[in-house]
């Protein structure tokens, strides 16, 4: 930290006029954030002239980096045509079609704005579909920011409650219990806790919503067994199976779903998918998206918004997936296993009980060594010093010129080259190193 910086003036700056000098908690730090001047490539140049190593990728939107001449080009033609407009363009279309291509469980889809809007819709979707009211979703799951699904994101021993009967707590403060009673919290990859819990909820359930490989739990992904059994139980008792992939859609070519072999009713996508510009959508099988079809009757739901489907995110969507082939999907795979074997030998021999976890692109790192694949366990592991500790590595990695986020998540992008992993290395070795020290001091 430089009291003098560019990125401190400017933080100061934004106190003024921002509460928490910022826009997005969840990518604030102290004691000032640095801001963005430019991209290139894998690599973020801040005010103050600093070069980094993304590895957030704007939180996993930016797949290709900065500057991916296709989106360039195609941002830059429709913004000459149009930028947005109340008729639909051929642009909706082709991503439609693209996606539908890609993930299996994906017959039909709609566009929305954002990731938490595709949830919501979805959720709509699913009520609208059952005519019940109730929404089961996973212990410490993170859907998006409305107030239901925001229930039990990141709770603590003191308001978890039991371990197989997990409680609602809400994220924020004065969210109506009268809410929160709509939301049935079920323990991540314990089956007979979850179905126990489900079975007894059923009859007013309208939906499941699970993402299959959640970010805040390090991307462990949900069990065969798990998802098999949420998959088998939601048939069974007409309940819609929702699965939020707007983080972890980039875990291949077919999505988290091809990935892991058990598809959904509907699913929420969101990042990638818009090649940086904002965007999310609301996929599923002709049978579930039948409740948005307003040429065959009387309709149950509505879904519109005035920037749903516009073209500048449609065509940035296309030019980023058509660059996202199965060969470019390995190797960014092989990229982010290099990455994960590499900081774990820079961890084991530094004497750190850590672990970077993950698969695919996305790597998550963590303060024990062995994998937790539930929410209760994460959490304990981590310890009470998890975010102190969190931060300091945060801190040691920007010193090093790497760009995580401050949770600890790092995710690749085509733009970097096997080089940039091994710099990426060379950078976080000493990073490591300065933060044992710390540790040990
Ligand atoms: N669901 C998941 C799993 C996410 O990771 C996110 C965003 N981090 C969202 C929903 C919300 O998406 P957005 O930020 O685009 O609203």
């Amino acid at each position: 930290p430089d009291s003098q910086s560019r990125s401190a003036a400017l933080f100061d700056r934004a106190r003024a006029v921002q509460p928490g000098a910022n826009t997005r908690h969840m990518i604030t730090f102290a004691p000032y954030v640095i801001y963005a001047e430019r991209g290139n490539g894998c690599r973020v140049t801040d005010v103050d002239g600093n070069v980094y190593i993304d590895w957030v990728n704007n939180f996993s939107t930016n797949i290709h980096g900065y500057g991916y001449p296709p989106i360039v080009e195609a941002i830059k033609a429709q913004a000459e045509r149009m930028l947005c407009c109340i008729l639909p363009t051929e642009a909706e279309i082709a991503l439609s079609e693209i996606i539908v291509e890609r993930w299996p469980g994906i017959d039909q889809v709609r566009f929305t704005n954002s990731g938490t809007e595709a949830v919501m819709v979805a959720v709509k979707a699913a009520r609208a579909i059952t005519g019940r009211s109730k929404i089961a979703k996973t212990e410490g799951g993170y859907h998006g920011q409305f107030d239901l699904v925001e229930a039990s994101f990141l709770p603590t021993p003191a308001n978890w409650g039991p371990e197989d009967r997990p409680a609602a707590p809400p994220l924020g403060h004065g969210t109506p219990q009268s809410l929160l009673d709509e939301a049935v919290i079920v323990p991540f990859n314990a089956v007979d806790a979850t179905l126990a819990r489900l079975e007894e909820e059923k009859d007013a359930l309208a939906a499941v919503i699970i993402d299959p490989i959640p970010a805040r739990l390090g991307f462990a992904p949900a069990s065969q067994a798990y998802l098999t059994a949420l998959r088998r139980f939601c048939t069974e008792n007409g309940i819609v199976l929702i699965f939020d992939e707007v983080f972890c859609g980039r875990a291949g070519y077919h999505g988290a779903q091809g990935r892991l072999g058990v598809l959904p009713d509907l699913t929420a996508l969101g990042k990638i998918i818009g090649g940086g510009l904002p965007i999310g959508a609301v996929g599923g099988t002709k049978e579930a998206m039948a409740i948005f079809d307003n040429l065959a009757g009387p309709l149950k739901m509505s879904h519109s918004g005035t920037f749903t489907g516009n073209p500048m995110s449609m065509v940035a969507g296309i030019a980023a997936m058509r660059g996202l082939t199965p060969e470019v999907f390995a190797r960014l795979e092989a990229q982010g296993e290099s990455l994960r074997r590499g900081l774990m030998e820079r961890m084991a021999a530094f004497g750190l009980d850590m672990r970077a976890n993950g698969l695919a692109s996305m790597t998550s790192l963590q303060f024990f060594s062995e994998p937790a694949d539930n929410y209760r366990e994460f959490h304990n592991r981590s310890g009470d010093a998890y975010l102190d500790r969190m931060r300091r590595l945060h801190r040691d990695m920007l010193n090093e010129g790497l760009l995580m986020a401050t949770r600890g998540l790092m995710v690749g992008s085509t733009a970097m080259t096997d080089a940039d992993i091994d710099e990426t290395l060379a950078r976080a070795e000493i990073a490591l190193q300065a933060f044992a020290q710390r540790e040990a001091a």
